[in-house]
């Protein structure tokens, strides 16, 4: 399934409808360039899910965990090399509990990303566009 988004509060407002009717357990992997809309999205995906506490891009920190409905675990990989130092941050433990994990830089989580996740896609087409790719989109209808 792909949405075109032309303004950064229509990415926003994409994440929130995800956030709503995601279920325990769901990981999302996001894919794409710096700037390309993830976190963004990520902000909209939490206020689905019922965080009030503001989302935003960890500077340090690899996972964050916020409360909504569920437990909310943003994982930004933007500091990991690669795969190898996912044991070192806990990134199994995370995934397989009762919250939703919201996977950001998911490409660098290679296969330890689990085949059942949602992929988020971000293409940058255009200053204020975004193409966002979901797949196992229907697992969520
Ligand atoms: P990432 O987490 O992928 O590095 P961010 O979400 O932090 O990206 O940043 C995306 C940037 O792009 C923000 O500055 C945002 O305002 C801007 N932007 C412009 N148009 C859009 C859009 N349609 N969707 C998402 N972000 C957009
Ligand atoms: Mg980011």
């Amino acid at each position: 399934m792909t949405f075109e988004t032309r303004e950064q509060e229509e990415t926003i407002e994409l994440g929130r409808r995800l956030g709503k009717v995601l279920t325990k357990g769901t990981i999302i992997g996001f894919f794409g360039d710096l700037g390309s809309g993830k976190t963004t999205m990520i902000k909209g995906v939490a206020q689905g899910l019922g965080v009030t506490e503001l989302v935003k891009s960890p500077s340090f920190v690899v996972v964050t965990e916020y409360k909504g409905r569920l437990p909310v675990y943003h994982i930004d990989l933007y500091r990991i090399a690669n795969s190898n130092e996912l044991p070192e941050i806990g990134f199994e433990q995370n995934l397989y509990g009762e919250g939703i994990s919201l996977i950001e830089w998911a490409e660098r989580a290679g296969n330890l990303l689990p085949a059942d996740a949602i992929k988020v896609k971000f293409e940058i087409t255009n200053h204020d566009q975004r193409r966002i790719t979901i797949s196992n989109f229907n697992q969520l209808i």
